[in-house]
């Protein structure tokens, strides 16, 4: 193999990959120069969680950027004027078992532009995960991005091998789809989605039965959103969201604000990146519906279409919602505790457990890893007398908007004579 070929290879289809953002980049630069252990170079790897909560290092490349369609917010679509590259599926296969060995990575990410269409281009995503499982023996974490439009034949394939599969939904709507990426079809994504979910629960509950069955996509499928290219709200954004949770027991929307990389005016964002806040409130709004119980009708409606940018959607919730509150640790019930401003889900298992053999004070509760300056205006425990508590909800807002790291301030660009 051509080395120094594929390194040229690597940086472009490393770099092209990055605007995924179903597992994020590291960002570091660090590299192994001494030929000490390990080694995080600057093209391809990226880290991902799996659902322990292990953090896992991928390889994170296009498999090419060559691309056959013109979506408009994307970098490699085929308009653009950039260097293409393509890998060999060979090339990705000896890249990553290199990459593993020398401990760089546990695994691979790999995403495609379409060359020629969907199933030739599929197929090399399907022989590059088959290669590293039956040739290599490779038990390390594959993540396939799925080429809409491909056959059912060739997304089973992918699930077989892979670890979790996903189809892009792209936009949050379809009349936006139309508009932006306009050779791309609503259904040939939304359909293999369901493929997917109905193959993954019939094998899970096949594999009850018979555990020696091979997996299909163990660690389910996932999609992502480009937020902010189009003129959809949060609401219209969280309610696709809800739905796509809903019907296809997806395991993970992400949501990737929009780059500016076009000057094509039919983008209304054109030269204005999306806010960094606005992608978090939107990942905080979806931990509020898949972990702490909470109805996207709480969350966001019609009539308030945007998340609060100052205060995070949790807190917004108990500000709109005094009357739930103050909640007393000790007695109320786990479902309750979950929804004060402060307390993550393993903060409220561990007040649940502890609550059994003694009564709580914020001594225990600031072990348990609460945040009180947050929390402590909603809640009550034993021995928290002396703690100021706002109880307006509009000075509390301003309070507690203040001492977020993520103030609207800090990220908004104030004018300059203002
Ligand atoms: S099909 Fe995928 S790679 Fe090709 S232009 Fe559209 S988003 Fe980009």
């Amino acid at each position: 193999m051509n080395w120094d070929r594929v390194r040229e290879k690597l940086e472009i289809l490393a770099d092209a990959a990055k605007y995924d953002v179903s597992c994020s980049s590291s960002g570091s630069k660090r590299s192994n120069k001494t030929k000490g252990i390990g080694n995080t170079t600057a093209s391809g790897i990226c880290h991902t969680y799996t659902e322990d909560g292990r953090c896992v290092s991928l390889l994170k490349i296009l498999l090419t950027n060559y691309c056959i369609y013109d979506c408009l917010y994307c970098v490699s679509r085929r308009s653009n004027d950039i260097k293409r590259a393509a890998f060999t599926v060979q090339e990705v296969v000896d890249l990553t078992i290199h990459f593993y060995r020398r401990n760089y990575i546990e695994g691979l990410f790999l995403s495609s532009g379409i060359f020629k269409n969907a199933d030739f281009t599929m197929e090399r995503l399907v022989r590059v995960a088959r290669k590293l499982r039956t040739e290599h023996n490779f038990n390390g974490y594959i993540h396939i991005k799925t080429i809409p439009g491909c056959t059912d034949d060739l997304m089973r394939d992918a699930a077989q091998y892979a670890d979790r599969v996903s189809v892009n939904i792209e936009m949050p709507t379809e009349s936006s789809l139309r508009k932006f990426a306009p050779e791309k079809n609503h259904n040939d994504i939304v359909r293999p989605m369901g493929f997917l979910s109905e193959q993954i629960s019939a094998v899970s509950n096949e594999r009850k039965l018979s555990p020696a069955l091979p997996a299909f996509a163990p660690a389910g499928q996932s999609t992502q959103m480009v937020v902010g290219a189009s003129p959809e709200n949060d609401f219209d954004i969280m309610r696709v969201a809800d739905s796509l949770y809903r019907k296809f027991s997806l395991k993970r929307v992400y949501y990737s604000g929009y780059v500016p990389i076009s000057r094509d005016n039919r983008l209304p964002q054109i030269g204005t990146p999306v806010p960094l806040i606005r992608e978090n409130r939107l990942y905080q709004a979806d931990w509020l519906m898949r972990f702490y119980h909470f109805s996207i009708d709480e969350i966001i409606d019609p009539s308030r279409p945007n998340l609060d940018l100052d205060i995070d959607p949790k807190l917004a919730w108990a500000l709109r919602n005094p009357h739930a509150f103050p909640i007393d640790v000790n007695t109320a019930a786990y479902e309750q505790i979950l929804r004060v401003p402060g307390v993550g889900v393993s903060s409220a298992l561990k007040i649940v457990k502890a609550r059994k053999f003694r009564r709580l004070g914020w001594d225990e509760l600031k072990r348990f890893g609460i945040s009180f300056n947050k929390a402590k205006h909603f809640i009550v425990c034993d021995r928290m007398d002396t703690f100021p508590r706002d109880v307006d909800p509009i000075v509390l807002r301003h309070t507690l908007a203040g001492q977020s790291k993520y103030a609207i301030n800090d990220v908004q660009q104030l004018p300059l004579f203002a």
